[in-house]
């Protein structure tokens, strides 16, 4: 059976972005609560309140010094850090600020590819119909045969079907980064 490699194409080959994060950090909930004492005139306090607009919940206790909790729920750490910051300049004297965070790590199944790329049109043919057809045609599937069993059907033909119509290599980024590093041609293989 006649092998048919599917090149890379090396104009398509970049830096994948997510490369070396095997962990992502996701940040699922922020809870911020900042208290404010000061001897600003209640007005002068609420006029500033209206940049902590998105604040879940207040609570005041008037006296001498005015104080204000507020508990602010579902943004996100640098949302809640620019909250904070916001809040400092609003109220100078006395701020106090806490976030309390709950980081989900997910772990990625498998590592990031370092480099992506695509794969550059290939013609194959079928052993049993002689069809020529892009590579990118081939069958892959599971079904299920007479006893009701799953199988999986590899390169089958678009047309007559029949599974392992023609073998495919599909060249590998490893054998092109030792080729464009110049490292021995018996390193990889070229179609
Ligand atoms: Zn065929």
């Amino acid at each position: 059976m006649k092998t048919f490699t599917v090149q890379i194409d090396r104009k398509t080959i970049r830096p994948n972005p997510n490369a070396g994060m095997p962990v992502r950090l996701m940040n699922v909930e922020s809870i911020g609560q900042f208290t404010v004492e000061d001897d600003f005139n209640l007005e002068f306090m609420d006029s500033r309140i209206a940049l902590v607009s998105r604040a879940t919940s207040i609570d005041r206790n008037e006296g001498f010094h005015a104080t204000f909790s507020y508990a602010v729920q579902g943004m996100s750490f640098d949302e809640l850090s620019m909250l904070a910051n916001a809040v400092r300049r609003a109220f100078p004297k006395k701020t106090t600020f806490r976030i309390d965070n709950t980081i989900h790590a997910l772990s990625h199944i498998a590592m990031p590819v370092p480099y992506l790329y695509e794969y550059k049109e290939r013609i194959v043919q079928c052993q049993f119909c002689a069809r020529k057809f892009s590579h990118t045609e081939l069958i892959n599937e599971y079904d299920y045969d007479f006893g009701g069993n799953q199988v999986e059907i590899v390169n089958a033909c678009p047309r007559c079907e029949v599974g392992n119509c023609c073998d495919v290599n599909y060249e590998s980024i490893e054998s092109v980064m030792l080729q464009q590093a110049g490292l021995p041609r018996m390193a990889y293989i070229v179609g």
